[in-house]
């Protein structure tokens, strides 16, 4: 009652919460939650795709204890700085997906998206392009929900009714090559008619009014939807053509979600700038950081030295108890082996999930590293999907939450991204369990 009374739920019904309420975890511990009745629930999403050390990591509770302790907050305007700041915009440039000159940390993974969009701009207001202002993602993309991360997000329950997108802001065609492919076609081949579309958007625009293109490696909140072959390699051919910055949205694929340290590695993409949060501090605090390429950071370096000013800021961008759990973090994934162990529960993810296209009510099991959906269909024949208004997806989701699973509908998709430090033992009950609900939402369809 005091849930309801008094607090509004993101991406809810908000009526149905009326009636429904909420469920109130209280505790984690490694890959569970508990819930207040001391129910077990095996996190199958990691959060928001985000708690990738688990539930209960305690080096990531203590040294935010510490840094609470000796410099609870500090900020990072007019020349000051902190230790834990810098130390992890080092750590980020070791590590970055190809060479990049600077780091700027936000708090979350909008707010690092909006402020890419703002150094797209600056940086073609820095070489006298100004009109080079549009913006190119993909349908079913999701890169926040500011009102710029959600203009440049392709989800359409993310604009209705709240004026987005805004001007400016353009969708071309998801690369899901189960649902956009043409009978026949071959995934290249769908690559190269993608690419051809982008690169006629671009023509018909103006190229001199495109500055950036923004993709997550692979989408999650789309639907897991990993590239097909060659995607990107001929993408990154019309961009570069066209003077088009790319901005690679790794917010989800960031730190080893998909077996290597970053999407733009697996996916051999040259970002001009990325975007990451989430699992930067495995999601225990709120903390994003943009990676800023040499020639995108003079540009932002001119324009600030002419206006006297860079004119961009947050109070908790940097905030060093964030930046001292982010710090934590990536020693974890590096001195553990955390990432390195990835592709070992990637393959025991494909095998447990492999068997999985042959129900009934599977149309396509796709993934890549951590992150693994499936497609429901109605008919695999003609790959029918439910009736939106059916639901039939959340019906999924529900009855795995019964069995103490969390998975996630995602549009006709259902997904799951365990956390990195789950065993194998626990991905084969992740996908039993979720099995069992697939079979139990068959028989009550039929
Ligand atoms: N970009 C991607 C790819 C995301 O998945 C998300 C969140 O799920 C965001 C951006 C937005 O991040 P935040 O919710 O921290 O604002």
């Amino acid at each position: 009652m005091r849930d309801i009374s008094t607090h509004i739920h993101p991406q809810t019904n908000l009526a149905l919460h009326e009636t429904l309420g909420p469920t109130i975890m209280m505790r984690g511990e490694g890959a569970y939650v508990y819930d207040d009745d001391g129910k077990q629930y095996l996190e199958g999403m990691s959060g928001l795709w985000c708690a990738a050390l688990g539930m209960s990591e305690k080096r990531l509770a203590d040294v935010a204890t510490r840094q609470l302790n000796t410099l609870p907050y500090y900020q990072n305007f007019a020349h000051r700085s902190t230790e834990p700041a810098i130390e992890l915009a080092e750590r980020l440039l070791k590590v970055a997906p190809v060479a990049m000159s600077k780091v700027l940390f936000q708090s979350s993974g909008s707010e690092a998206n909006d402020t890419a969009i703002k150094l797209v701009w600056y940086y073609f207001h820095a070489k006298g392009q100004t009109q080079k202002r549009k913006i190119i993602t993909r349908h079913r993309g999701y890169h926040g929900t500011s009102i710029a991360s959600a203009s440049l997000t392709g989800l359409p329950h993310l604009h209705r009714d709240f004026n987005l997108p805004l001007d400016g802001f353009l969708h071309v065609t998801c690369p899901h090559f189960y649902r956009e492919g043409l009978p026949g076609e071959t995934e290249e081949a769908f690559s190269t008619r993608l690419a051809e579309e982008l690169d006629q958007l671009i023509v018909a625009q103006g190229p001199e009014t495109v500055g950036a293109f923004f993709a997550e490696p692979v989408m999650g909140t789309g639907g897991v939807i990993v590239p097909p072959a060659d995607y990107f390699e001929k993408i990154q051919t019309v961009l570069r053509k066209h003077d088009v910055l790319l901005v690679a949205d790794e917010v989800i694929t960031g730190f080893g979600r998909t077996g290597n340290w970053w999407g733009s590695q697996t996916y051999a993409m040259k970002p001009d700038i990325v975007t990451c949060a989430k699992a930067l501090t495995a999601a225990y605090m709120p903390l994003s950081a943009l990676l800023i390429s040499e020639r995108v950071y003079q540009g932002m370096r001119a324009q600030s030295e002419k206006i006297g000013v860079f004119g961009h800021g947050y109070t908790y961008g940097a905030h060093p108890v964030a930046c001292a759990v982010g710090v934590e973090a990536l020693r974890i994934y590096e001195e553990d082996g955390i990432i390195d162990n990835v592709p070992a529960l990637a393959a025991r993810m494909q095998a447990a999930m492999a068997p999985l296209a042959d129900h009934p009510l599977i149309g396509e099991v796709r993934g890549v590293g951590l992150m693994w959906a499936v497609e429901l269909v109605r008919d695999k024949q003609s790959k029918e999907a439910f009736a939106p208004d059916m639901q039939f997806g959340l019906g999924v989701q529900n009855r795995a939450f019964e069995r103490g699973l969390v998975c996630r509908s995602l549009g006709t998709g259902i997904a799951l991204a365990p956390p990195l430090i789950c065993t194998e033992e626990q991905i084969d009950e992740i996908v039993a369990r979720f099995t069992q609900a697939l079979n139990a939402s068959l028989d009550a369809y039929s």
